[in-house]
């Protein structure tokens, strides 16, 4: 079975999207650590990050970069962090959080209440500050 982000990719499910080209896709965690926390997904269905074929590893790191630089653009955090878990979605995918204090708690699974409304005028931030 398809896995969610493949159904997010393929648009039967819906999502706060930030950015997408052929390769991968950008949208926000639903169960965001921090605000504007964002997950920078490869299209190919590979489990394992670090299974991804090497120019396809490089293309999402700096798809990442792209996607980070539009982030604290938006949000303007003391920087963002990089995330690499994938023991919930094996889908392989890079955590994208914006650190806005140096005492934030970074751990997966803490999230934060951000209203429905908020997911969607953040995303609209973040993604007006895309250039891939
Ligand atoms: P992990 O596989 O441990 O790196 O975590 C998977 C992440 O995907 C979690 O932070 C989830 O909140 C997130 N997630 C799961 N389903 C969705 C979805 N439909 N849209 C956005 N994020 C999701």
């Amino acid at each position: 079975m398809a896995t969610i982000f493949t159904q997010i990719i393929n648009g039967k499910i819906p999502c706060y999207k930030i950015a997408e080209n052929s390769t991968h896709i950008a949208f926000l965690d639903i169960n965001p650590i921090a605000k504007g926390h964002t997950l920078v997904v490869p299209k190919k269905e590979i489990d394992y990050l670090f299974d991804l074929p090497e120019p396809l590893l490089s293309d999402t790191i700096i798809f990442a970069k792209k996607i980070t630089e539009a982030i604290d653009r938006a949000l303007h955090p003391i920087r963002t962090g990089v995330i690499v878990e994938g023991l919930e979605v094996p889908h392989a995918h890079i955590h994208l959080v914006p650190i806005y204090k140096e005492s934030q708690n970074l751990a997966l699974g803490n999230p934060i209440d951000v209203s429905e409304d908020e997911m969607t005028k953040i995303g609209k931030q973040i993604a007006a500050e895309v250039s891939l």
